[in-house]
């Protein structure tokens, strides 16, 4: 089983980020620490061991940083799932509502292919607006999302309820 402690222990609270009122929970010191940068990835990916996982899709940023050993770890492809305009050959996207206005989280077109199996990747859910919205689009691009790995759930934002039929796997819930 992974270290809980080790992994929570290099989780920084950081208040007043972005904004006044919010308490950013920044992962910047568990990147910088061997032992529990490794343990968080293991914890990650281990659910998902033997799950047939073929494409690891990590939401930018900070999913890439993980998602990328994740999908090692699976033998699986990584995808980047990025914000409008930042892929550069042709994509496919979906909206989502954030509190003022909407954003869009696209993939390449040919990045997840039909009938393969997906595991997204994050550091932290919060309202569930981003990951919901990545569902949607591997959905749309025709595949299975095998479940969601992430390492904090911010639990009174209730993601989890904008995505009842996904297999949350949450290493530390606040
Ligand atoms: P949501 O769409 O669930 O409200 O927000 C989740 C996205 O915002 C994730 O991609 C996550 O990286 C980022 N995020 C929101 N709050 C935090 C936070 O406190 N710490 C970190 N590291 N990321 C956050």
């Amino acid at each position: 089983a992974p270290d809980l402690e080790l992994i929570q222990a290099h989780i920084r609270d950081v208040p007043d980020f972005p904004h006044p009122g919010i308490l950013f929970k920044d992962i910047t010191p568990l990147l910088n620490h061997r032992e529990a940068l490794a343990a968080a990835v293991d914890g990650l990916a281990a659910p998902f061991l033997g799950a047939g996982v073929d494409h690891v899709v990590g939401l930018e940023a900070r999913g890439f940083i993980f998602g990328a050993p994740v999908a090692m770890a699976l033998g699986a492809g990584f995808v980047p799932a990025r914000k409008a305009g930042k892929l550069p050959a042709s994509t496919i996207g979906q909206a989502y509502d954030l509190e003022y206005g909407t954003a869009t989280v696209e993939i390449h077109a040919d990045a997840v292919t039909p009938g393969s199996r997906v595991l997204i990747v994050d550091d932290v859910l919060a309202t569930g607006g981003t990951g919901k919205a990545a569902v949607d689009l591997i959905r749309k691009a025709g595949g299975t999302v095998v479940g969601f790995s992430v390492l904090m759930e911010l639990s009174s934002l209730r993601g989890h309820e904008k995505m009842p039929d996904v297999e949350l796997h949450t290493l530390l819930s606040v």
